[in-house]
């Protein structure tokens, strides 16, 4: 797949909570693997940042879930860019992908992710809706499971730290210390650095073998 560097408008932009937006943006035949991600800049200034792609491969936009991180130069600033604005993209990046066999052989994975470490999960999702999948989010409070209503409600775990009553109280990485893992499946985790260590860490504790294992780190 080749890297292009595409100039796209930005199409809008919409709260899901208080701190984290979808910006959606024109597509302009940029083509991607879903799992991966791409560089984002403002033309003319020199912060760029890496942004995991939520929409589909077949979506004719692209939509990236971010969350503003204060004090933080880009995230902060992309959320009141208006409608029009042009960004710079550029990639795609990453091999955070599933395999085709992987998709066609009906794999089961379990998708692991902590707050917008959903995004590459919904990609995936959304562009191959067959896949035998599992997602279990780690976020603070219930209204951090941005858009929940894209899975199948058997297929996902909320794991909440800080509300309580709902798939499970505490952290994803509490659930995967209180359940059973699934041998024959592949785990790609996704989300900030301590969660993926502790992760990888549990799930080869319990057995699971280390190629089945995939990761991707936003921080
Ligand atoms: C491969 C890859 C994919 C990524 N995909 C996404 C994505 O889909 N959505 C997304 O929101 N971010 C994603 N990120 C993080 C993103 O690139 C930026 O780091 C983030 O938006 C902060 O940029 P900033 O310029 O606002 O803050 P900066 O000034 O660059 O950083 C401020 C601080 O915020 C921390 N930080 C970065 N991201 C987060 C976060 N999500 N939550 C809490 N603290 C954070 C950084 O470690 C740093 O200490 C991804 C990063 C990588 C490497």
């Amino acid at each position: 797949m080749e890297n292009n560097k595409t100039q796209s408008k930005v199409l809008s932009i919409k709260n899901v909570t208080e701190s984290t937006y979808i910006l959606r943006i024109e597509r302009n035949g940029f083509e991607f693997k879903a799992g991966q991600y791409l560089v984002l800049s403002i033309p003319d200034e020199r912060k760029a940042r890496e942004y995991s792609i939520y929409s589909a491969e077949t979506d004719d936009f692209i939509e990236l879930l971010i969350k503003e991180v204060t004090p933080g130069e880009l995230s902060q600033e992309l959320k009141y860019l208006k409608p029009g604005t042009k960004v710079q993209i550029s990639g795609p990046f990453g091999f955070f992908i599933l395999k085709d066999e992987d998709i066609q052989q009906k794999k089961p994975v379990v998708f692991v992710a902590t707050g917008t470490g959903i995004s590459p999960f919904r990609s995936i999702i959304r562009s191959n809706p067959d896949i035998n999948y599992k997602v279990l989010l780690g976020v603070r409070y219930k209204n951090e499971a941005y858009n929940k209503e894209d899975y199948e409600s058997n297929r996902f775990v909320l794991c909440t730290s800080r509300d309580k009553d709902l798939d499970f109280n505490g952290r994803v990485t509490d659930y995967l210390k209180q359940n059973n893992i699934n041998k024959d499946a592949l785990y790609y985790l996704c989300g900030n650095s301590a969660m993926v260590d502790e992760a990888i860490e549990i799930l080869e504790e319990k057995g699971l073998a280390a190629e089945n294992i995939k990761t991707e780190i936003f921080f």
